[in-house]
């Protein structure tokens, strides 16, 4: 019997559609399992599915997330309430029509500590205060120093959020790739990065280097102060997000429907 886990965001319309969630899995003789699901109901907007994620990190290669909608365009989601049903008469057919996506990962180092993140759209480090001095280190070796407001690391399924705001290219998000943008560079006589997104293999690491005081770091929906952190070692985590898909899914639907319909 199928292990099914409910994930929704606080407002009334969301526990409506995880209430009638609940009967149906009552119902269908599945099992309601939060702690060790196989199938996970995110029910919200994109912010509800990047947390719900969050949530499963443990456990998420053996997790099947589908996305029921209640607001407005979400970009993890294909379903609405109306599915519902559909949904529980189709779920072993449905999990085999599932898109997967690599999690993008960080280490924070110093010479004494070490700490660990993960996110699905990016990880970004932001000076709010002055302009960020970065060195930036590709594959082990040095490729340029920043200035400038911030960096970003975006995976494919994230090239559509804040990657897309800060004029990096979206990208297939069935392709697994890192896509490193800056934030607001300076690009003068005296100091030159890049200055364009630069979409790296899969297999690739970067790193960032500084003296990082009033550095924020941001990850997905969550920031925190990068304290005394001074080396942010970003690349492609072995862990993956699985989404249900419908059967007729068209994968560039979402795109299409946020940003030109
Ligand atoms: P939020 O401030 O509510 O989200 C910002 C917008 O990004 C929302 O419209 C959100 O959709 C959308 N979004 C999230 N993931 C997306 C994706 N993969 N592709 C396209 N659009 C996406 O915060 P949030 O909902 O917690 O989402 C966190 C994300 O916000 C971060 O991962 C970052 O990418 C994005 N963000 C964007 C900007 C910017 O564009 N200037 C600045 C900061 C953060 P919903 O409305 O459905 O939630
Ligand atoms: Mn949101």
């Amino acid at each position: 019997m199928r292990r099914i886990g409910v994930y929704a965001k606080s407002n009334e319309k969301s526990e409506k559609v995880k209430d009638r969630i609940l009967s149906f899995i009552k119902e269908k003789g599945l099992i309601f399992d939060n702690d060790n699901p196989e199938v996970v109901f995110v029910i919200g907007g994109d912010g509800t599915f990047l947390k719900a994620a969050n949530n499963y990190l443990d456990k998420i290669d053996d997790i099947a997330f589908i996305g029921i909608k209640t607001g407005h365009l979400g970009y993890f989601y294909d379903f609405q309430e109306e599915d519902i049903p559909y949904v529980f008469d189709h779920l072993d057919s449905l999990l085999k029509n599932v898109t997967k996506h690599l999690l993008i990962k960080a280490h924070l180092k110093n010479k004494d500590e070490e700490s660990l993140l993960h996110a699905v759209n990016e990880i970004r480090i932001e000076n709010p205060f002055h302009t960020l001095e970065a060195e930036v280190f590709l594959n082990g070796q040095k490729f340029e120093d920043f200035n400038g407001n911030g960096l970003m690391v975006a995976t494919s399924i994230g090239s559509s959020a804040y990657n897309k705001s800060l004029g990096g290219a979206v990208v297939d998000s069935s392709i697994d790739i890192m896509e490193l943008t800056e934030i607001a560079t300076i690009q003068s006589s005296v100091h030159r990065s890049l200055g364009s997104s630069f979409i790296l293999a899969k297999d690739s690491s970067i790193l960032f280097r500084g003296d990082f005081k009033n550095v924020v770091v941001g990850y997905d929906n969550k920031t925190f102060p990068i304290g005394d952190f001074t080396e942010i070692e970003i690349s492609l985590s072995n862990k993956r997000l699985s989404i249900i898909r419908p059967k007729d899914y068209f994968k560039f639907n979402v795109i299409k429907a946020s940003f030109i319909d």
